[in-house]
């Protein structure tokens, strides 16, 4: 699926693309590793690709890194979500939201079927990049990890993780109200949150048992007892 994109995208006329690269308009690919769809298209508008990067870290990498529970959750969401999924990825949005489902699709190369893409269905979402990064999503359990790392190489580690697993689970929050349009935002908010909670207390479990055994002065001891 992620090659028929690929091969569409760079069947359009040169002069498209051209013009397209002159906006700074960039599309990144990216899959889950355990599944062939949905395949997830992030379109940015920075000639920067380190946001984007992130986002598609977190669907190809990090997803895997999430305990059994997490992928549970969201196993017949993923069933269920359309084959191509577009994010639009902005730095900020003028309501102040974290994400949005759009009704239409509006990113233009995919704003009308495309022999190319089958029959998978095609979805789209923005996500605004820097509300996520400043987002407190469970207050109280992150500050309370994040005294955990001591200032250093593993705390920088900590951040960069929880940002990525705070992207995952927004888009897969904006996934769950596609594929489930009627379903009140507590619920949906709910899954996501329980999400990211499971996520990032998994990855501190594993951070402190490699730690344990190593003297690793950026892991404060103080945190453990
Ligand atoms: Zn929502």
């Amino acid at each position: 699926m992620a090659e028929c994109v690929a091969r569409f995208l760079a069947s359009r006329p040169r002069t498209v693309r051209w013009l397209e690269w002159l906006a700074g308009r960039r599309y990144r690919l990216a899959a889950f590793p355990d599944r062939e769809r949905p395949v997830v298209v992030i379109a940015s508008r920075e000639r920067s690709s380190a946001r984007a990067e992130q986002v598609a870290h977190a669907i190809e990498h990090d997803w895997a890194e999430t305990p059994p529970l997490c992928h549970d959750a969201y196993e017949e969401i993923l069933e269920q979500a359309p084959g191509l999924i577009v994010v639009q990825l902005r730095r900020k949005n003028v309501c102040g939201c974290l994400g949005h489902r759009h009704v239409l699709v509006k990113e233009l190369p995919f704003s009308e079927p495309q022999d190319a893409f089958g029959d998978a269905s095609v979805g789209e979402m923005d996500i605004a990049f820097d509300r996520v990064e400043s987002w407190l999503a469970q207050p109280l359990m992150e500050t309370a990890l994040d005294s955990q790392f001591i200032a250093g190489s593993r705390r920088k580690e900590f951040h960069d993780q929880q940002l990525r697993f705070r992207l995952l689970s927004i888009l897969l929050h904006e996934t769950h109200h596609m594929v489930a349009p009627q379903a009140p935002e507590d619920v949906v908010r709910e899954r996501s949150l329980t999400f990211y909670r499971e996520a990032l207390a998994h990855y501190v479990e594993v951070a402190r048992a490699t730690m344990s055994f190593t003297i690793d002065r950026s892991f404060s001891r103080l945190g453990k007892e």
